[in-house]
């Protein structure tokens, strides 16, 4: 494992911090008027970064990435992150694409993949049910063959951007006679299609990031079927893998402490010492994580695979360390944290602090993490 970064990376990472500060559209670092005029200004960033392939950068280039290394990936990612720069959260690059590049046909490849990479089309996943969370097998949405269709019926629960996506994709339950993980399969659906109801649901910071949908006898064409059908556990799988392998994403914790260490510098405010004493260990977090992000992405560099015990580690730990920072935060800003925003830049911890109880719930919750940490990767029996 190296900690330093090459001439390349060290240039690379300078072409980064040079766009971040010179290639983005005015004003995309301000308080946004609405919910829409963010939106604008997310999909704007994302056309500027897919002219420079990075929206897709790991992506091959045939595909429009630039085939980046896992070191690329980590670089680009920590300095997005650790700027604040929206848009780069795309579940079409980081898990719909690289499945469909591992199991689509060439005709789905051909048709889904570049608009992903030139940012013209947005995805939302629709997995989780009422009833189908941790335990996801277990879904019950059905879909059955008629004729050159399928006719889906049921309802998925916290699509997250399923309100503005143009894509889903799904899984459903082709095949309800045999056990659960194998009558499972997966769909690229028009969210526009006929039949399917949209409907907000707010989340406890007061924002409208997911919603729950209805399908009735909403009609997909079968050649919209990606993978063999009744395989679709397989392309779940793999794809929460990518999704829990996103490594660096979480420098944003760290621009966090940065910000209240500078803060504490300069307004010099007064703090009880167990303040200052957990911000220090929120530090020490935050070395920690970034040590496992370097880790991680120079195993992959060598194996070409990730090492998936040691990303589930950091999944886990990135999300937990993040909610003690927006704790910690508030105790900084007292009072005045519990603001709401947009009413003084401490209210944005307060903000940070609810959002983040998510955090430890979306791509699967601590309590799944651990088990999988502890049987796939310690090797600890299961009961
Ligand atoms: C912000 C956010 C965004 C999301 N976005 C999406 C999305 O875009 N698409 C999508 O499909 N889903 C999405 N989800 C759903 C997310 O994947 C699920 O919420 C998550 O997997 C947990 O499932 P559940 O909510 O059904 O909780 P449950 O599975 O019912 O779990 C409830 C509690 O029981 C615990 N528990 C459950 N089973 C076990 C076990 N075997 N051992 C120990 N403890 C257990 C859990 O850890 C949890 O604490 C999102 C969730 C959040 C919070």
């Amino acid at each position: 494992m190296n900690f330093h970064l090459d001439a390349d990376q060290t240039a690379f990472q300078q072409e980064v911090v040079d766009f971040i500060e010179q290639g983005l559209p005015d004003g995309w670092d301000s308080e946004h008027e609405s919910f829409a005029e963010a939106l604008r200004i997310e999909r704007q960033i994302m056309t500027r970064l897919a002219a420079k392939h990075w929206l897709a950068l790991p992506w091959p280039k045939e595909f429009g990435g630039l085939g980046a290394s896992p070191m690329q990936q980590l670089i680009f990612n920590e300095q997005m992150a650790y700027h604040g720069v929206p848009g780069t959260m795309n579940m079409g690059v980081a898990w719909v694409g690289p499945v469909v590049m591992l199991y689509g046909r060439d005709d789905q490849k051909a048709q889904y993949l570049s608009r992903i990479a030139d940012g013209s089309d947005l995805w939302c996943t629709l997995y989780s049910e009422p009833g189908a969370g941790s335990d996801l097998a277990a879904m019950q949405t059905r879909a059955v063959r008629d004729g050159d269709d399928y006719i889906i019926n049921g309802q998925k629960i916290w699509t997250s951007f399923g309100h503005y996506a143009d894509w889903g994709w799904l899984a459903v339950r082709t095949d309800p006679d045999v056990p659960k993980h194998k009558g499972l399969s997966t769909f690229a659906i028009k969210m526009d299609t006929p039949g399917i109801t949209i409907r907000p649901l707010v989340n406890m910071a007061g924002t409208h990031e997911f919603n729950e949908i209805f399908f009735e006898d909403v009609r997909v064409p079968a050649a919209n079927l990606v993978g063999e059908e009744n395989r679709g556990w397989y392309n779940v799988a793999v794809g929460l893998d990518f999704e829990r392998s996103s490594i660096g994403a979480t420098s944003n914790s760290r621009r966090m402490v940065d910000d209240l260490v500078t803060y504490l510098r300069t307004e010099k405010p007064r703090i009880d010492n167990a303040v200052k004493h957990r911000l220090v260990d929120e530090a020490i977090g935050v070395a920690l994580l970034r040590n496992m992000a370097y880790y991680i992405a120079s195993r992959q560099e060598k194996t070409g695979i990730a090492p998936t015990r040691e990303a589930q580690m950091a999944k886990l730990f990135g999300a937990e360390l993040q909610q003690r920072i927006a704790a910690t935060a508030l105790q900084v800003f007292g009072m005045e944290g519990q603001a709401h925003r947009p009413v003084s830049r401490a209210a944005s911890y307060r903000y940070g602090l609810l959002r983040s109880v998510a955090n430890t719930i979306e791509g699967g919750t601590s309590e799944i993490q651990r088990s999988v940490i502890a049987t796939r990767g310690l090797g600890l029996p299961r009961e």
